[in-house]
């Protein structure tokens, strides 16, 4: 039994609580939307009907908001690559809607990672979400996507390739083999040429291995051989992590993945410890423009998974 003062008592402090929850919960949807990172999430034409809605380097925690999302205009709708972290559904429709009143009809999710797909929840469960099988199975895996966010895994999936639309709206979506992850899709425009290529092309310099969803540093030069050799009319490039750029920075990334491959199998070969091998690469100093913050970790799976 309790008095007035006290049922009184309990109930402000249930209040309180109550609000702590409130605040708590927007603080956890909204803590990646910095300043910083909003104004690094800019929308840019890329050509034509086709943009870009950007972000900062992985690198720039504060600044972060998730990988580059394409978003492609066509007559029947909108169609997103990529959603970026949790908490950027907005964000992302708010731009879109600087350029047009179409509704968003498709996300296409280039692989499983949670800075690509983090916020395909923020949109209407009739948008169609499409993506490699090997993709759907890791996301499946994924925090985000159980029980009632199922629904937002997706829900068109393809082996080889898929074409989506005609003419002028025809997509093209890839897969070349195993890479960053082994559901990485390359995603064509054919009537604009330009490639979007997630995080197979991710930034200047040592890609991110994911082992644990099936990545592989000794594919990966040749999965980008795959995407130079089979592709063609090409001119434009939408890498996962840096600004737009050209053909012949893809081609010249995959010389360095290549190089960088052949250097570890070469010293590995010849005895050298892994250590060795990172304390003497010299990789990305002959790549004009390149970094080395992710050659260690890079150097250390690929040494791992040479024979
Ligand atoms: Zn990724």
């Amino acid at each position: 039994m309790c008095t007035k003062t006290e049922r009184r008592k309990r109930i402000v402090v249930l209040g309180t609580v109550a609000v702590l929850a409130a605040v708590s919960i927007s603080i956890s949807a909204s803590q990646n939307l910095t300043t910083s990172a909003l104004v690094a999430a800019e929308l840019e034409v890329v050509k034509d009907n086709l943009y870009v809605i950007t972000g900062s380097s992985p690198l720039d925690r504060e600044a972060f908001s998730g990988g580059n999302t394409g978003v492609f205009v066509a007559d029947e709708g909108v169609t997103i690559v990529d959603t970026k972290l949790p908490g950027w559904g907005h964000v992302i429709l708010e731009k879109i809607r600087t350029v047009t009143d179409k509704p968003v009809i498709r996300i296409i999710n280039t692989h499983t990672h949670g800075d690509h797909n983090g916020s395909n929840s923020f949109f209407p469960e009739t948008v169609s979400i499409v993506a490699h099988e090997n993709a759907r199975t890791r996301m499946s895996e994924m925090e985000v996507f159980q029980g009632e966010n199922a629904k937002f895994l997706p829900s068109q999936i393809y082996q080889g390739n898929l074409t989506i639309g005609s003419g002028s709206d025809r997509i093209e979506l890839y897969h070349f083999g195993r890479g960053h992850t082994d559901g990485d899709t390359f995603i064509l425009y054919p009537a604009l040429g330009v490639l979007q290529t997630g995080d197979m092309f991710p930034w200047r310099d040592a890609p991110f291995l994911d082992r644990n969803n099936g990545g592989s540093g000794v594919e990966f030069p040749r999965t980008l051989s795959r995407v130079l050799n089979e592709l063609d009319g090409i001119e434009t490039v939408i890498p996962g992590h840096i600004p737009v750029t050209t053909w012949a920075e893809l081609q010249k990334y995959q010389s360095f993945t290549a190089h960088l491959l052949q250097f570890v199998e070469t010293a590995k070969a010849s005895g050298q410890s892994a250590d060795d091998v990172v304390s003497s690469i010299d990789v990305p100093s002959r790549y004009e423009g390149y970094e080395s913050n992710r050659v260690e970790a890079a150097v250390r799976v690929i040494y791992e998974e040479i024979p």
